[in-house]
């Protein structure tokens, strides 16, 4: 029952592996950036309280994320594990998850942490504004998710080193390139089961 983190700036991919890793294990992918937007999309109580701090590229209130996720986390088809895309990207967070995994005596096996350079996802995220158009994808809001991830995310990163969970994996390069990194890297019995 792999449990799993993917952990990345914005735009390094981590909804794109996160799909193909959880088909891979066997796995439920959860990505608390496609609910919030799904709910955004659905005009719910919860899409409207999120709406205005995504188009600025801030981060939800604990408040509102932390009971999402242990909402999600409550469902049945985790029980065969989970691989969770964009949370926890605080240290608030990671302790919050801590408390609801050890309420069932579980915790996180490996987190995955794709790297790539700013200048590199800078670009990359403006070519995906011309695609698909997403609200928070213009020069600004994409600096300020750039800097969020440095001054909070990155500490998230390093309490997953001292655990001896985390698995750094070069995000530049195709699709199927990081695929294969990935999944390599998760080959080492140090982490998971045989794949
Ligand atoms: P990105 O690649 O920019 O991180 P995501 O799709 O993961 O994109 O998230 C989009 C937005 O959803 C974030 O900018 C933030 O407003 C909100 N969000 C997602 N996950 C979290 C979280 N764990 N805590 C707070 N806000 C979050």
């Amino acid at each position: 029952m792999p449990r799993l983190l993917i952990i990345g700036p914005p735009g390094s991919g981590k909804g794109t592996q996160a799909e193909r890793i959880s088909e891979r294990l066997g796995v439920v992918a959860i990505s608390t950036g496609d609910i919030f937007r799904a709910n955004v999309k659905g005009e719910t109580p919860l899409g409207v309280e999120a709406k205005n701090y995504m188009d600025a590229g801030d981060f939800v209130p604990d408040s509102v994320t932390n009971k999402m996720v242990r909402d999600r986390l409550s469902e049945s088809d985790v029980q065969s594990g989970f691989l969770l895309d964009g949370y926890p990207r605080t240290v608030a967070q990671v302790d919050y998850l801590d408390e609801i995994l050890a309420g069932d005596e579980e915790k996180l096996d490996v987190v995955l942490q794709l790297i790539a350079d700013d200048e590199e996802l800078v670009s990359r995220l403006l070519g995906r504004a011309e695609v698909t158009g997403r609200s928070d994808d213009n020069v600004a809001v994409i600096r300020h998710r750039l800097n969020l991830y440095h001054e909070q995310t990155e500490a998230v990163v390093a309490k997953y080193t001292e655990r001896e969970v985390l698995i750094q994996v070069d995000g530049i390069g195709g699709i199927d390139e990081v695929t294969t990194r990935i999944i390599d890297a998760l080959s080492n019995p140090r982490y998971l089961q045989p794949l």
